[in-house]
């Protein structure tokens, strides 16, 4: 249709397959699908192991360029290849993409379920509560909150004896430990099973974590854009009184445990991953983990039904897998290691499961690999990096744009200038993905402002670049058949062989580690590492963490560290300012500048558009 209907409308006016049909059609047994509803359904993880020794399919993960406030398309890339791939060249298809926080959905206008005729449907019940994944880490999240503040408080206002007996209480006259107790007896070095034997020296250490509060990295969260809780201050009732202290809530999709549930490969490793998180440093300056706080077991219970892959379709009936989305920044950025291996599975050796990365290839691509890979064991066949014209002419120099003002001219008319010059921007984010050894193919997303010079200018710089293709797509506005030739391309391209390889060895020193992304990836010339970040280098690897991989907290908006800085800036020297450990989810992310954990509202949020039909129960204005 032209002009192109707002997404709801489309997402609404395409009646979707009844789930169970689409679980059937991709192989799924009945008892391996958990209905919710008529459009959604949790797939159980016991689908992977009725299918471990099938070959896997092709693995193809979507990035882009730098992003910029223009919309560069990935989401929506990724859901009209799966409609090409799969509606229109017949192949076996899934995509994998992340579950969107709701803060945004209420905020900031954009939803992550695609757009025009591509997207994953029903869009509302995507943008909205799904299964209630979010809920539930919302839940597991503060669960461990509550435990922090509660144990602080009972250990200064108890003593040894009276903190031991309620930890191991009597039943029927008989003192006995609970698994968790001995676990942490054993890490103690304390081998003892029997209550009764333990010195006072012994007691004393089993039952005082000795949380030093300034340590305390655990936040509370919620999964709503509330920024007046970015810092508020907790214990002001009388009953707590002499232990109020500083504190924050984040949003729930900056939570380790989204991370944790979004790296995790199976109920028993989500359950150690729980286990590990550290949540603060005892007076002694060892590690405080969540297992230590007794709490593994009720989290794991918590995320029990949220590790199932939830399973939903695109606008053309092909499968999705919506699974995770911890944030890029402080997280890793993708979708979950579980959806995708149970994607592979099912599309079989033929076949594809087009999976996406966060933001720019510097950060969620070069994590995927780094972080998801490394953890998954799975190994990447193509990489498929989106670019715009109108993007790519901000990297040239463009101005800036304000939300709610028509784009300056620069964005409506040809300028080959300006756009030749912004390709510095694919040119380094092409050079990025091949240095893993992986074959790129770019996707131009045409918008209806691009003139036919502009596009063919991108095609052919992409190729001078060393993309293995690049493609010219207009499914945003054409559905699956605008994304074709894309998925030809990629079909060729995975045929290639992929010689994928990290970037760095675990074993090298957290610095150098550091230094490796900031000068391969980012361009920088070197690192300088401010006095917080120094003495957490050294304290992470007495801690014994020095091997995790790291995770770059960088701004998306620009390669180095100024998000102004567009293009490909190099000769930078990228300023480490604290490094932070998410012990549980297994890396340590370094922060370059200052990271928002919990959004804002604008003036006028979306929630003004947002309404219900209450005669039809449809949902209005959502995007
Ligand atoms: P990303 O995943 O890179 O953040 P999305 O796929 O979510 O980007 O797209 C961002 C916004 O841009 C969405 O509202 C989408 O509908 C819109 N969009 C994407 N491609 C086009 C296009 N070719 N023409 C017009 N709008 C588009």
């Amino acid at each position: 249709k032209v002009p192109v209907p707002s997404d709801i409308e489309i997402s609404q006016s395409c009646i979707p397959k009844p789930i169970d049909q689409v679980a059937r059609e991709v192989g799924l047994f009945p008892d391996e699908v958990e209905l919710y509803g008529q459009t959604k359904a949790k797939v159980h993880l016991s689908a992977l192991e009725r299918l471990k020794s099938q070959p896997d399919g092709k693995y193809i993960v979507v990035t882009g360029i730098t992003p910029t406030p223009l919309g560069e398309g990935k989401s929506t890339t990724t859901v009209g290849l799966v409609q090409a791939l799969g509606a229109h060249l017949h192949q076996n298809v899934f995509a994998c993409v992340r579950q969107p926080s709701q803060g945004p959905t209420f905020g900031i206008k954009g939803g992550a379920a695609g757009g025009g005729y591509c997207q994953v449907i029903p869009m509302d019940e995507f943008n909205l509560h799904l299964t209630g994944d979010i809920h539930a880490i919302t839940a597991a999240n503060n669960l461990v909150a509550a435990a922090v503040d509660a144990r602080i408080f009972h250990e200064l206002t108890q003593t040894d004896q009276a903190l031991y007996s309620r930890l191991v209480p009597s039943v029927n006259g008989v003192r006995k430990f609970s698994d968790i107790q001995i676990r942490r007896l054993q890490k103690l070095g304390i081998n003892k099973t029997d209550p009764a034997t333990l010195t006072k020296e012994e007691v004393n250490f089993f039952v005082r974590l000795d949380i030093d509060p300034s340590t305390i990295t655990w936040q509370r969260v919620l999964d709503t854009n509330d920024r007046f809780l970015r810092k508020i201050t907790i214990g002001q009732s009388p009953t707590e009184k002499g232990f109020s202290r500083t504190a924050q809530f984040d949003i729930t999709v900056s939570s380790e445990i989204m991370a944790v549930l979004a790296l995790s490969d199976g109920l028993d490793d989500m359950k150690k991953r729980l286990g590990r998180m550290v949540v603060a440093s005892s007076k002694r300056g060892e590690p405080v983990t969540a297992d230590d706080l007794g709490v593994t077991g009720a989290l794991a219970v918590l995320m029990k039904d949220a590790v199932k892959p939830n399973l939903m379709q695109t606008l053309e009936g092909t499968p999705v897998f919506v699974h995770a989305g911890p944030f890029a920044n402080i997280a890793h950025g993708n979708s979950s290691v579980l959806a995708d291996k149970i994607a592979l599975k099912l599309v079989g050796k033929e076949g594809f499961v087009v999976t996406e990365a966060g933001f720019g290839a510097d950060i969620g691509m070069e994590k995927f690999f780094n972080i998801k890979c490394r953890y998954s064991g799975l190994r990447p066949h193509v990489v498929v990096l989106v670019a715009t014209v109108r993007a790519l002419k901000m990297h040239g120099g463009g101005p800036a744009v304000t939300a709610g003002v028509p784009l300056p001219k620069e964005y409506m008319e040809e300028n080959l200038q300006l756009l030749a010059k912004g390709c510095s921007n694919l040119n380094k984010q092409i050079q990025n993905a091949r240095m893993f050894g992986v074959p790129v193919v770019v996707a131009v997303n045409a918008f209806k402002t691009d003139t036919k010079a502009e596009l063919a200018l991108v095609v052919q710089l992409a190729k001078e670049a060393g993309a293995f293709d690049a493609v010219e797509c207009t499914h945003w506005a054409e559905g699956g058949k605008g994304a074709v030739a894309l998925a030809q391309a990629v079909q060729r391209a995975s045929q290639t062989p992929s010689n994928f390889r990290f970037l760095y060895n675990l074993e090298l020193p957290v610095i150098d580690k550091i230094r490796l992304i900031a000068k391969q990836i980012y361009g920088a010339s070197d690192i300088e590492l401010l006095p917080e970040a120094q003495e957490k280098v050294a304290m992470y690897t007495k801690q014994g963490f020095g091997n995790l991989p790291i995770c770059m907290a960088k701004t998306h908006l620009s390669l180095s560290h100024d998000p102004e800085q567009k293009g490909a800036p190099t000769g930078f020297i990228l300023p480490i300012r604290d490094i932070r450990a998410s012990v549980g989810a297994g890396f340590l992310y370094p922060l370059v500048g200052t990271m928002s954990t919990m959004p804002g509202l604008p003036t006028r949020p979306c929630f003004y558009d947002i309404d219900l039909d209450t005669a039809s129960g449809e949902v209005k204005g959502l995007f």
